[in-house]
């Protein structure tokens, strides 16, 4: 049986028609070579993954990427909330309306709506990516499967290295959201179960100590108002937008309020 390509093991197969028992069919995609090792999109309510298919990767390691997206379609199909860029909501919404008024009130001060893609995106994986190990990890003790998470680790680990390179001028607010997206990478690296965590936590304290502090703080948040179910995940993931200071670039859409509520 094969994923883009890619011959995978009889257990992985499983897990995906299981999938798509509780969320239909499930489209995917092989990856521009510049993407991520993996993303998840749901399109005119279609599932779609996209996985990087580079020859160096091993099975357990492209098995990983394929089956934590395949977690972001169940966390959909269970309505859990996720993050998106303000300046997405079309004209005439009353999430439109909202940000026009913020935009005005933010005067020149327009975030790039491309920034505030991937600072949404962030967001969203701080906060959805930690369910999604977990029902990872019940797979692998259930399913005798094995998922190796370094190859989405190291990657992660050279991305934040090279942008936590000295003389970078980091401030809150600023055109890219560097500050926002890295303080919001601390938060992820040190929740997760990365190796590289303490060289990690070194560059921070030496290239961007007030990011790191900023990263504390998100993960207090994280750890006050948990992330265990959609209700706790859609507390925490406002709280630490909030905390970003944020709430007109990023808006947080909870699909288990009758309208689809934002917040
Ligand atoms: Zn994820």
């Amino acid at each position: 049986m094969k994923i883009v390509g890619r011959t995978v093991s009889d257990t992985l197969w499983s897990i995906l028609r299981e999938v798509e028992s509780r969320c239909g069919e499930i489209q995917f995609h092989k990856q521009d070579p510049q993407g991520n090792y993996g993303s998840y999109q749901l399109k005119d309510g279609q599932h779609h993954i996209w996985v990087r298919t580079d020859s160096n990767l091993t099975s357990p390691q492209f098995e990983h990427i394929v089956a934590h997206e395949m977690m972001h379609a169940v966390q959909v199909e269970q309505n859990w909330p996720t993050a998106k860029a303000a300046q997405d909501y079309g004209d005439g919404s009353c999430e439109a309306k909202l940000v026009a008024r913020g935009l005005q009130a933010l005067g020149d001060e327009i975030i790039s709506l491309g920034f505030a893609r991937q600072l949404a995106r962030e967001l969203h994986s701080l906060v959805l990516d930690l369910d999604v190990e977990d029902r990872l990890k019940k797979l692998e003790r259930s399913c005798r499967i094995v998922f190796d998470r370094t190859y989405q680790m190291e990657g992660r680990y050279q991305n934040l290295k090279r942008r936590l390179e000295p003389g970078s001028s980091l401030s809150p607010g600023s055109f890219n959201l560097e500050y926002e997206r890295l303080a919001l990478s601390y938060a992820q690296e040190m929740s997760s179960t990365s190796t590289r965590k303490a060289s990690l936590q070194k560059l921070y304290l030496k290239h961007a100590p007030s990011v790191a502090e900023k990263g504390k703080e998100l993960l207090r948040i994280l750890g006050e108002k948990g992330w265990g179910n959609p209700e706790q995940a859609l507390t925490s993931m406002i709280a630490i937008r909030d905390s970003l200071g944020l709430a007109k670039t990023c808006i947080i859409v909870n699909p288990r309020s009758e309208s689809g509520s934002w917040g």
